[in-house]
């Protein structure tokens, strides 16, 4: 990347586009210097989040902040800098006996990307958000000097900055524990649901599972609404693999990933075709049950096997819309969700659903609360704002927010949980947008 220009940039979801100055660089003093001499900065990771979190201004790139600091073999703390990608953290951890606590759908995000949305995982049930994890970082702020944040010093930027999406200074980088693992393969079951009822029920008798995660069929209705697949998982132990993996129990195949070459027309992508998609999806699995042993990347990361795949939804892009419903509501809530998605026939393909356990309330700024959360993709058009207010109706009505780090047009009132991150030096277009709704 050239160091500084005016480019057409978008994040995951190629909607918003913008036209704004980029800059990228390495040293301290100017990245300092930058910061200085501009107002309304914002840091950009690797751009996955999906809409117009990590755009503004003057957008400062991380990604020459691609350095590892220390690696403790014996006790699996990891020191880096913001930039690194979690695939570079991984390529390096694996092989080593160590695997992140917490990741999100794609290991195609930056740390500090990870720390300044606290990304949650298939396993936010059992271990919570990737903060958790963090033991310290080191900020730089407005004046364009570089903190160290951890629970002992500076908590309150500390706590400001997990999920306070980049609004208060530029992480450089960060020092956070590993976990332990035998194998890179995951011992997984996949059982399929005919309804939300039993997709509840699972989630359920899965509690005791570390992973957890359903695939949602979001066009049905009437009896099979909630149709759905859950895959539940545990790191797979040495003494559970096939042979063909027990030899280097701690690698995995190397694969070919096909890649989207061009943004596909807008008429590709329609409810016949959603609909023909979600089908193959259901029937490619004949058994109630299958249970298997995979490989961490087709487990964790299946969207990245195909690179590029945000070219499918046309050059108009898409939104991903990702809620979260107190668990006490939560039945109630995902039904009038699918049913209204359903209506509206904006088929989403990728429709998630997983359980949060409890939150961490020191970490204020995280979206997840006890509850099941939904996130699904929809492709730009013309009545997509009308759906997106009507889910933000229903989400409001049972007490829910919305995960800004997916969100692009959705009502200020659901990300009010964001505080304390009000600073005129760092500004995003997602955070002037919320705050112009406010008035
Ligand atoms: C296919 C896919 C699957 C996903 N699955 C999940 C999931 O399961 N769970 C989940 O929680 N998320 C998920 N996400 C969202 C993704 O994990 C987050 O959006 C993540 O923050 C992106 O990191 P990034 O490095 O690309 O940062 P960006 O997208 O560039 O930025 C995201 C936010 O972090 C801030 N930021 C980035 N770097 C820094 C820094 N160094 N200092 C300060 N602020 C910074 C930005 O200002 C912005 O507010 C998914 C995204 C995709 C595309």
């Amino acid at each position: 990347m050239k160091p500084n220009f005016v480019r057409k940039i978008a994040n995951w979801g190629n909607f918003p586009m913008v036209e704004k100055e980029m800059k990228t660089e390495e040293s301290l003093d100017k990245i300092r210097e930058f910061i200085r001499t501009n107002n309304e900065v914002i840091a950009r990771g690797n751009g996955r989040c999906y809409g117009d979190a990590s755009l503004g201004e003057h957008v400062f790139s991380t990604l020459r902040l691609n350095k590892f600091i220390s690696f403790d073999r014996i006790n699996g703390i990891l020191e880096c800098e913001a930039g690194v990608l979690l695939a570079d953290v991984l390529s390096v951890i694996v092989p080593q006996g160590y695997f992140l606590n917490v990741t999100p759908g794609t290991k195609f995000v930056t740390v500090g990307g990870a720390i300044a949305s606290d990304v949650h995982g298939k396993n936010h049930h059992s271990e919570g958000c990737f903060s958790e994890y963090v033991q310290e970082f080191s900020l730089m702020n407005e004046h364009g000097d570089v903190l160290t944040c951890s629970r002992g010093e500076n908590q309150d930027k500390f706590w400001a900055t997990i999920g306070g999406m980049g609004l208060t200074g530029i992480i450089l980088s960060a020092k956070f524990q590993l976990k332990n693992i035998e194998t890179a393969y995951i011992r997984q079951e996949s059982i399929k649901a005919e309804n939300l009822d039993e997709i509840f029920n699972l989630f359920d008798e899965s509690v005791n599972w570390t992973y957890n995660v359903a695939w949602i069929d979001c066009l049905q209705n009437g009896g099979k609404l909630g149709k759905s697949i859950l895959m539940r998982g545990e790191h797979a132990l040495k003494g559970e693999l096939p042979s063909k993996y027990s030899k280097k129990p701690l690698h995995i195949p190397k694969k070919m990933n096909p890649s989207v070459p061009f943004y596909f027309p807008g008429f590709v992508l329609n409810r016949f075709t959603v609909r023909l998609f979600n089908a193959l999806y259901y029937h490619r699995q004949s058994r109630k049950q299958v249970n298997s042993i995979v490989d961490y990347e087709t487990f964790f990361y299946p969207l990245d096997m195909v690179n590029n795949w945000n070219k499918i939804y046309g050059k108009n892009g898409f939104i991903q819309y990702q809620m979260v419903i107190p668990r006490e509501h939560g039945k109630a809530g995902m039904k009038k969700i699918l049913e209204t998605i359903a209506a509206s026939g904006n088929g989403s393909f990728l429709a998630v659903l997983k359980l949060f356990g409890k939150n961490n309330l020191e970490a204020y700024n995280s979206f997840p609360v006890e509850g099941y959360t939904l996130a699904l993709d929809f492709k730009v058009n013309s009545g997509l704002k009308k759906l997106v207010a009507q889910l933000d109706g229903i989400v409001e009505q049972y007490g829910g927010r919305i995960y800004l780090t997916k969100d692009s047009m959705s009502k200020s009132s659901l990300t009010g949980y964001l505080k304390n991150v009000h600073n005129p030096k760092f500004v995003s277009l997602q955070h002037k947008r919320i705050l112009n709704n406010h008035h």
